[in-house]
C-alpha cells in the first residue's frame, strides 16, 4: 500500500538576512514515529522547528502534512496549530505570572468553542500524565522548578491535542532523573498516538527513544538512519556520545 508520511519536508532552506541557517533539509516522519534531530549548538535545529511551526518563513522548499502542502514561505502559526502541529519551544515560553492551570488552559485555545466538560477532560489527562502539575495547579508558573516548567510546557502543548508534537531540547538544563521522566513521557505519548519530532543536544537520550534520527550540522543533514544504527556508528559515538 502507498503510505503517506505524516510529515514530509523537502529541500527546506531558511535564512536570517543573508545568513542561511538551514540549507536544503529533507526529512520525513511517519505516523506513530519518534524521529530525532541531533546536532551541535547552532546547527539549525531550532530554526528547523521554527519553520515547521510557521514561526519563521522558509526561503525554499516544501512542507507537507499528511500529503497536504503547507506554505513554507508564509509564516502562519495559526494554520499549523489548526492542523494539529504543536511545539514545545526551548524557552518553554510560559506565562510566568499565571498559574499552572491557566497556562494549561491556554494550550486549548483552539478549542475555545468546545464545552467546559471537554476542557476538564483534557486537563484530567494532562494531570494524569503529570501528577506534579495537579498538585501545583494553583501556583504561579514562575514558582516552578525547571523540571516542572518543562512538564507544564509539554502539558500545555498536549492541551492542543497535537498529532505532531515537536519538542525543542526538552532535556535542556534538567537533572538526569528529570530527563529520564521527560523521556518516559515522550515514549508514553507515542503509545497514545502522538507522532514526535524531537530536537536534542542530548544525543544519547534522544537516540534511545527515537525510531530514526537525522544529524544536522551547519544547517545540513549530514547523516540519517535508524536511531539504533546511528547510536552504534563510530562517527556518532565520537562526535556525540563519547563524553556524555
Ligand atoms: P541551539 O541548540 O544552540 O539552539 P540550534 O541547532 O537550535 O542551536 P539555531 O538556533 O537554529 O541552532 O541556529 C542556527 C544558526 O542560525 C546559528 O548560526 C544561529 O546563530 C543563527 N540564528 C539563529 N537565530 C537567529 C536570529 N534570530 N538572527 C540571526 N541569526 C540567527
Amino acid at each position: 500500500p502507498v503510505h503517506t508520511p505524516l510529515l514530509e519536508v523537502q529541500d527546506l532552506s531558511v535564512a536570517y538576512g543573508k545568513i542561511e541557517a538551514l540549507t536544503g533539509v529533507s526529512l520525513t516522519l511517519g505516523a506513530g514515529e519518534i524521529v530525532t534531530v541531533i546536532g551541535p549548538n547552532g546547527a539549525g535545529k531550532s530554526t528547523l522547528l521554527g519553520a515547521l511551526m510557521g514561526v519563521l518563513p522558509a526561503t525554499r522548499g516544501r512542507i507537507r502534512l499528511e500529503g497536504r502542502e503547507m506554505d513554507p514561505a508564509a509564516a502562519d502559526v495559526g494554520d499549523r496549530v489548526s492542523r494539529g502541529v504543536g511545539l514545545v519551544p526551548e524557552t518553554r515560553a510560559l506565562f510566568a505570572s499565571m498559574n499552572v492551570e491557566d497556562n494549561l488552559r491556554l494550550g486549548a485555545f483552539r478549542f475555545r468553542q468546545e464545552p467546559a466538560s471537554r476542557h476538564a477532560r483534557s486537563l484530567d489527562e494532562v494531570y494524569e500524565l503529570f501528577p506534579r502539575l495537579k498538585e501545583r495547579r494553583g501556583q504561579m508558573a514562575a514558582a516552578l522548578s525547571g523540571g516542572e516548567r518543562q512538564m507544564l510546557a509539554l502539558g500545555r502543548a498536549l492541551m492542543g491535542r497535537p498529532r505532531l508534537l515537536m519538542l525543542d531540547e526538552p532535556s535542556l538544563g534538567l537533572a538526569p532523573l528529570i530527563v529520564r521522566d521527560i523521556f518516559r513521557i515522550i515514549v508514553q505519548l507515542r503509545r497514545q498516538g502522538v507522532s514526535i519530532l524531537l530536537v536534542e543536544q542530548n544525543a544519547r537520550a534522544a537516540l534511545e527513544v527515537a525510531d530514526r534520527a537525522y544529524v544536522l550540522e551547519l544547517g545540513r543533514v549530514v547523516m540519517q538512519g535508524p536511531a539504533a544504527q546511528l547510536a552504534g556508528d563510530p562517527r556518532i559515538v565520537e562526535a556525540y556520545l563519547g563524553l556524555q
